[in-house]
């Protein structure tokens, strides 16, 4: 959940909080609300009957809905307008070496907010951690959707083993490889070459890729062995570096040349 957003390019600043809801958003529906959702409107937020908020569900578009009573003492929402239509959904997968939690929180937050459609936990030599929780995933991508606007909710895969993961990529899948033992080149230029298309974007574990699995990536047809400059950055810190590359340079940040 979160506070308004400011105006957002190419919509009307609407105030009012940002929920993702199961239920169908249509004219006039009545949502139902979760206890955590009912708790941060009606005791966080203490919105009153009438308040307005914007509910979206990754299908129906966004709907500006008003607060009404639900029995004694919960909450619902009614849909009143749309206010903004259901975009298509992207296509940037984002295939990462699960880390430990805070920072895999911090990770899955900031995948989204930089536009991933799809996140998909890899199991590399050395990832360090063996259990991937795919509903706290599942939380912090919904909490960056209503934190950055989106209204799509990006999809959590099934973890998979690194060669499996590559290899379930469609063959015109671009693979972005963020290799820091790659020869320090303008990565710009390296991703202004590759052709318009389907895109993933593979980071590795705070261990890094050992050298068999680099020599692999690397032999991979498809597969673009990009550096992120002279430094080692933690894990976290390259998923946004490489994320902020790659869409201003092939995604939705700017104009292809
Ligand atoms: N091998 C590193 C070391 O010596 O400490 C550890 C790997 S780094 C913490 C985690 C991941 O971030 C790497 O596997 C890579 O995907 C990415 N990364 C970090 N720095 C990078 C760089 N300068 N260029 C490209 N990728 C980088």
């Amino acid at each position: 959940m979160s506070q308004p957003d400011a105006a957002r390019a190419g919509s009307p600043p609407i105030s009012g909080p940002r929920l993702y809801v199961a239920g169908d958003l249509a004219t006039d529906a009545s949502i139902g609300l979760d206890a955590a959702q009912t708790n941060y409107l009606a005791n966080v937020l203490r919105l009153k009957a009438g308040a307005a908020v914007l509910a979206f569900n990754g299908r129906d578009g966004e709907w500006r809905c008003a607060v009404e009573p639900a029995g004694r003492r919960d909450i619902a929402l009614r849909a009143l307008v749309q206010t903004r239509p259901q975009p298509a959904p992207g296509d940037l997968h984002y295939l990462f070496a699960p880390l430990k939690s805070a920072r895999l929180d911090y990770m899955a937050q900031k995948a989204v907010e930089m536009g991933v459609s799809h996140l998909r936990p890899v199991l590399t030599q050395r990832t360090q951690v063996s259990r991937i929780k795919a509903e706290r995933l599942a939380a912090n991508a919904i909490e960056a959707a209503e934190q950055c606007g989106i209204l799509h909710v990006p999809e959590i895969l099934p973890e998979m083993k690194l060669e499996r993961a590559i290899a379930a990529l469609e063959p015109a899948r671009v693979l972005i490889f963020c290799d820091e033992d790659a020869a320090v080149t303008n990565p710009v230029k390296a991703l202004q070459a590759v052709p318009a298309g389907p895109l993933a974007l593979l980071i590795g574990p705070e261990g890094g890729f050992d050298p068999a699995e680099r020599r692999w990536l690397a032999a991979r047809p498809g597969t673009v062995r990009l550096s992120l400059g002279p430094r080692i950055l933690r894990a976290d810190t390259a998923a946004v570096a490489a994320l902020a590359i790659v869409q201003s340079t092939l995604g939705d940040w700017g104009v292809r040349p």
